[in-house]
C-alpha cells in the first residue's frame, strides 16, 4: 500500500477531519500518531486503531505548547526512527465582528483574547509542530507537510478576523517553507476546504449553511472524508512535483485559485 512503512502526524486527529484523514492513512498502511487536546478520544481511538490492525500512537498535545510539541515528535521519532507526514490539521475558530455596530452605538468587539486564542492554535500550533518534525524529516530526506488553510482565506468571511488572519498566514508559510525545504525532499502544500459537515459547523445557523451550499456549484457541504482523500493524494508519492500550492477542496465555491 501507498504508505507502508511511512510515518503520519495529524494534529487534532481525535475528531472531524483530522479523525477521517488518520483514517485515510490508516486503510493504506500507515503508521499513525495523533496529536490531540482530548485525551479520551484520542487514546480510545488509537486503541480502536490498533485493534484493527494498524500501529497508531496517541499523545496529549496542545500545539500551542512547543515544548510539548517538541516531545511528542522526539517520542514518535525514538519509537519509528521516522516521521514521514505531519497534517497540520488542528484549527479553532472564535467568531465575532472586529465592531458590532447597531441602533448608534457599539455593541460588541472582538475581544484581545478572541483574536489571541485563533492564532496561537492555528498559526503558533503550525509553527511549532512543524519545526519539531521538520529535522527527522531532513535528516531521512524525505517529507510531507500538509497545513489547513480554509476556502475563507480566499475570500474572506463576515465575522473571523482572527481566523481568516490565520488560515491566509498559513498559506505564506507554506510557500516559505516549500522554498526552504524542497531541497531535502520536502513539499509543503495547503488544503482549502469549503464548508465541511463537522463539529466546528456545530455554531454556524443553518440558514448560513444553505446559502453556502447555493454558492457551491457541487450542490453539497463536504464530507470530512473529501478532505482526507485530498491530504492522502498530496502525502503520495505521485504527488512528488507538487509543492507550495493551495488546492481547493470546496466543490467549486471559490474558482480559480
Ligand atoms: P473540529 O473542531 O471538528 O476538530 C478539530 C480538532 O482539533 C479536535 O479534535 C480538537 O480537539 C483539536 N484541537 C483543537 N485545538 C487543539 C490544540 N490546541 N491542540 C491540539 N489539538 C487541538 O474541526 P474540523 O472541522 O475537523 O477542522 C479541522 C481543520 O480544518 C481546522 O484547521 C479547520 O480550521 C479547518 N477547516 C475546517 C472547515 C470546516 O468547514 N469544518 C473548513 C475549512 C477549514
Amino acid at each position: 500500500m501507498d504508505f507502508d512503512g511511512r510515518v503520519v502526524v495529524v494534529t487534532g486527529g481525535a475528531s472531524g477531519i483530522g479523525r477521517a484523514t488518520v483514517q485515510a492513512f490508516a486503510e493504506h498502511g500507515a503508521k499513525i500518531v495523533i496529536w490531540d487536546v482530548q485525551e479520551e478520544a484520542g487514546a480510545a481511538y488509537a486503541s480502536e486503531l490498533n485493534a484493527a490492525g494498524t500501529e497508531a500512537i496517541f499523545s496529549q498535545v496542545n500545539v500551542v505548547d512547543s515544548a510539548s510539541v517538541d516531545a511528542a515528535a522526539a517520542s514518535a521519532t525514538e519509537k519509528w526512527g521516522r516521521i514521514d507526514v505531519l497534517v497540520n490539521n488542528a484549527g479553532i475558530v472564535r467568531d465575532g465582528q472586529l465592531v458590532k455596530y447597531k441602533e448608534g452605538a457599539v455593541q460588541k468587539m472582538m475581544s484581545d483574547e478572541m483574536f489571541e486564542k485563533v492564532i496561537d492554535v492555528n498559526l503558533r500550533g503550525v509553527f511549532n509542530c512543524t519545526r519539531a518534525v521538520v529535522p527527522v524529516m531532513i535528516e531521512n530526506q524525505h517529507g510531507r507537510i500538509l497545513n489547513a488553510s480554509s476556502v475563507v482565506a480566499l475570500y474572506g468571511n463576515f465575522g473571523q478576523t482572527n481566523y481568516v488572519a490565520t488560515k491566509s498566514a498559513v498559506i505564506g508559510m507554506t510557500k516559505v517553507w516549500a522554498r526552504e525545504l524542497g531541497k531535502h525532499g520536502i513539499t509543503v502544500n495547503a488544503v482549502a476546504p469549503g464548508f465541511i459537515r463537522t463539529e466546528m459547523l456545530d455554531s454556524v445557523p443553518d440558514k448560513i449553511i444553505d446559502r453556502m451550499v447555493a454558492a457551491t456549484p457541487v450542490g453539497r457541504i463536504g464530507t470530512p472524508e473529501d478532505i482526507a482523500s485530498a491530504y492522502r493524494f498530496l502525502a503520495s508519492d505521485s504527488a512528488g512535483f507538487i509543492n507550495g500550492t493551495v488546492l481547493s477542496v470546496d466543490g467549486g465555491m471559490v474558482l480559480g485559485t
